[in-house]
């Protein structure tokens, strides 16, 4: 695990953060800065730095992650929810350990780019 990586150190208890779903490979918490009424991150307890990588390292652990986005957004929500991976800072990615933004509780825009 890289020293400095926030989510890596969530995953660990190192800082705490309340977990409102988990499962064998990935932890999902709420996002701090919601987007909408429904906006958690879904996140591999390993560190991997984009979705790429981590379907190429581990597929079972990436099925795992969007296992655990469906639980929340039936848990939490109608089901219906948007799932969405930054990879690189060109397409907004700020934190580098993989995570989905699961997305929903309202009729959602759509203004990808
Ligand atoms: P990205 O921009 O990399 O796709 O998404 C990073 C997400 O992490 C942002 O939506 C941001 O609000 C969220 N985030 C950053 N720092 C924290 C934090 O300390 N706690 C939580 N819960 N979310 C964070
Ligand atoms: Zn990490």
């Amino acid at each position: 695990m890289p020293a400095d990586c926030l989510f890596c150190k969530f995953v660990s208890s190192e800082t705490p953060v309340e977990l409102v779903a988990q499962n064998q490979r990935a932890v999902a918490f709420n996002d701090i800065n919601p987007q909408a009424p429904l906006h958690v991150l879904v996140i591999p307890r390993e560190h991997y730095v984009d979705v790429g990588t981590l379907a190429a390292a581990d597929p079972a652990a990436l099925a795992d992650l969007v296992a655990l986005a469906q639980q929340v957004a039936l848990e939490q929500s109608d089901g219906q929810y948007r799932l969405l991976f930054n990879s690189g800072p060109n397409a907004g990615q700020s934190v580098y350990h993989v995570h989905g933004h699961v997305i929903g509780g309202k009729k959602l825009g759509w203004t990808p780019a």
